[in-house]
């Protein structure tokens, strides 16, 4: 009989499932989801659109009432084209798919978004990992601009604000690795709604940019829908490697919906805004504790024993993101969703007791 061993590729028998912790009971702080309803009247509404929903249909293969919905929600750069994903993570695979020649690159820093590897992996193409400096987790440019002449990376990923880190690169650091690059650079602005700068005002300038963003961090995290906008000659490309329907008719109409209603997400954004500088001040209030700068909805902390912390949280049924054990920069450091300001006061509350 024929083995596993005889029909697998190694490096996807050496892979885990991602892997989602269950969270039932806990306030859930690890997922950096937005931790408000929508308000009465739109779930009201919501319901009242999708009693309606064709589910007997196929949706809009294009999911144009989206694409129209973004466009003046997100203020889309005119002459630009927008691709739609089952949330960010396909469209990261959509553009593996695109460059899986042999021997292609594709190029990230080290701590990021841990789905730029897998997904090289499963796509079968070179991944290279440039450490961040490990001080403020800024991008080594230096670092960047030689391994973009060494490995000649037909796709760049550079997360802005980053995921684990929370801070944003140097712009200008990252347009002169845009110009190094001789392939494509992907600026992932899933953090987008909690930041300060975008560069979809840099789309103009230059032709190998691609801007990625997802409506999960915003708060519909459920929906799964994310979106990459660029030079209308990649979009037609990526758009031949994307399933039929890849938006679900229940998706497409929920999203139209928020996407009228933007305002009320940006106000609960806002709110996570202030929130995380209230959150950030009381981390660093606790003894032996650093809390990195975020522009993002969570806040990266050193702490003196990551694993003792953690389980410490789970016993009182908070849940956050314990990064320990990964990335040596990453040592003793932990995750925190920003949430509620009645949720944060309950993990700072509960952090006092643990940490004395
Ligand atoms: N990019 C970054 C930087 C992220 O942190 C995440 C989610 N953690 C994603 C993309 C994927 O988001 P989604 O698939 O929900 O759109």
């Amino acid at each position: 009989m024929t083995s596993h061993t005889d029909i697998l590729r190694a490096e996807i028998s050496a892979l885990h499932a991602y892997h989602v912790p269950p969270a039932q009971g806990f306030l859930k702080l690890d997922a950096m989801e937005n931790p408000y309803d929508l308000p009465p009247e739109l779930q009201a509404e919501l319901g009242r659109r999708l009693a309606q929903a064709p589910i007997n249909r196929y949706p809009d293969p294009q999911g144009s009432g989206i694409k129209a919905g973004l466009k003046t929600a997100m203020g889309i750069p005119d002459g630009f084209d927008v691709l739609l994903g089952n949330g960010s993570d396909e469209i990261i695979q959509l553009l593996a798919m695109l460059v899986m020649k042999p021997g292609a690159t594709l190029l990230s820093v080290e701590p990021s978004f841990v789905m730029y590897k897998m997904i090289a992996t499963f796509c079968g193409i070179n991944y290279v990992g440039v450490p961040l400096n490990p001080a403020d987790f800024s991008l080594d440019l230096d670092a960047m601009l030689a391994a973009v002449r060494e490995h000649q990376p037909a796709l760049v990923f550079l997360a802005y604000p980053n995921n684990p880190t929370g801070n944003a690169f140097d712009a200008a650091a990252i347009e002169a690795i845009i110009e190094a690059a001789p392939g494509l650079v992907v600026v992932d602005e899933a953090y987008h709604a909690f930041a300060e700068d975008s560069f979809f005002s840099r789309l103009q300038r230059y032709p190998n940019l691609l801007v990625m963003r997802t409506l999960s961090k915003l708060g519909v995290a459920g929906l799964r829908l994310g979106f990459i906008v660029g030079a209308p000659g990649w979009i037609t490309e990526l758009d031949k490697l994307r399933l039929p329907y890849n938006i679900n008719v229940l998706t497409q109409i929920a999203t139209e919906l928020a996407l009228e209603h933007v305002d009320v997400l940006n106000g609960q954004a806002a709110v996570l805004k202030q929130e995380r500088t209230n959150l950030l001040a009381a981390l660093n209030a606790l003894p032996g504790v650093t809390a990195f700068p975020s522009q993002a909805n969570f806040i990266l902390a050193r702490v003196p024993d990551a694993l003792a912390v953690f389980n410490a949280l789970k016993e009182k049924k908070i849940l956050i993101k314990n990064l320990h054990g990964g990335p040596k920069v990453l040592d003793n450091c932990l995750r925190f969703t920003v949430g509620r300001p009645e949720d944060n006061a309950v993990v700072v509350a509960a952090l006092k007791e643990i940490i004395k």
